[in-house]
């Protein structure tokens, strides 16, 4: 299979590798039509290893996927050859305790696309399980059934949040992750959404897409402007999507009392916290490793119009260009949000 290969030495090849997958009768064969890079696959590229995962061996990148069934095993029921799906990149071990509690995502030994020593699905195919697999609605293209993923993120953080009608939140940081979460945040009942960062470009996208304040904590103060659309309470909920330590160590100053923060970014240095300034508003915090039970719900809101992501995808390459796609990645402008690679048809 001709795939997009990250070698031990750090290089990327479009080359043959053997990934030896069958079709169990719970399985779906699936050809690959679109996949996003997600920072995580930069990151191994540029690093080689995120925390305890190394890239040792030869790895197939990509996470972020959609495509079109071309094969169900004997069991399979709700799809079928040539349905248009998208794909949850993590398998969890059904009978993990994690996963039998509803926390699949936090099973210690799920399998994760790209995360070595899992192979990502930059190739023409993959088997997957059916229960982890999703008809894509017909007014959802496959551009948008990749941007599933990212989204799924944000989703699992509102919902986490517990976020009431009416609520006013702030997002840190106004990356693919920190845009889907402004979304999210307005599609689970938040009247306004203001969205911090440094960089112009995205702050001027972010503005465009709902009821979503753009504040550019370059020359404007967070605090004020918080302070100005509350009525000096604080907001509602804060959800920390930057990953700079800073950001993470400061956020409980823009919180409303008894508000909730929630920490999605993941910062690369150990972050010291003031807790005092969070129990003196008694803010309660909330952290999310990926999501669990998203997926439907993604793709309800995106059929039922109330969240649109295809402004977030800014930049799409073809298959044989991916070396490049990767490379444009790593030094992103500032005007570029998702990059996105397409298959062969
Ligand atoms: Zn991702």
């Amino acid at each position: 299979m001709k795939s997009l290969v990250l070698e031990p030495d750090l290089s990327l090849n479009i080359r043959e590798i053997d990934v030896c997958e069958q079709l169990g009768p719970r399985d779906v064969r699936i050809k690959l039509h679109t996949v996003g890079i997600c920072g995580s696959d930069v990151h191994y590229c540029m690093h080689g290893r995120i925390g305890p995962f190394v890239v040792t061996e030869p790895m197939v990148l990509g996470h972020e996927a959609a495509g079109v069934i071309v094969e169900v095993g004997a069991l399979v029921e709700h799809l079928k050859a040539g349905d248009r799906v998208c794909m949850e990149p993590g398998i969890p071990d059904a009978n993990s305790r994690a996963s039998r509690l509803g926390k699949y995502n936090l099973d210690p030994r799920v399998r994760f696309w790209a995360t070595p020593p899992v192979h990502g699905v930059l190739r023409p195919e993959v088997v997957h399980p059916a229960s982890y697999t999703f008809k894509l609605p017909d007014s959802v293209s496959f551009a948008e059934g990749a941007m599933v993923e990212p989204l799924a993120v944000g989703m699992h953080a509102v919902a986490k949040a517990r976020v009431k009608p009416g609520d006013k939140a702030v997002v840190l940081g106004a990356g693919p992750i920190g845009l889907v979460t402004a979304l999210a945040t307005l599609a689970g009942g938040c009247s306004e959404v203001m969205i911090a960062d440094l960089i112009e470009p995205k702050l001027a996208l972010a503005a465009t897409l709902g009821a979503i304040t753009p504040v550019n904590v370059g020359h404007q103060n967070l605090s004020d402007v918080v302070r100005e659309k509350t009525d000096g309470w604080g907001a509602d909920v804060v959800f920390e999507c930057s990953g700079s330590t800073q950001a993470a160590a400061c956020l409980f100053d823009v919180l409303c009392p008894g508000g909730t923060a929630v920490y999605v970014g993941m910062p690369v240095e150990p972050v010291v916290m003031d807790i005092v300034a969070a129990q003196v508003k008694e803010a309660r915090i909330e952290t999310v490793f990926r999501y669990a039970h998203v997926y439907d719900r993604a793709l309800s809101l995106m059929e039922a119009g109330r969240i649109d992501v295809k402004p977030l995808i800014t930049d799409t390459f073809r298959f044989s260009d991916s070396v490049d796609a990767f490379e444009f990645a790593k030094q992103m402008p500032a005007t570029s949000v998702k990059v996105q690679i397409q298959m062969p048809v």
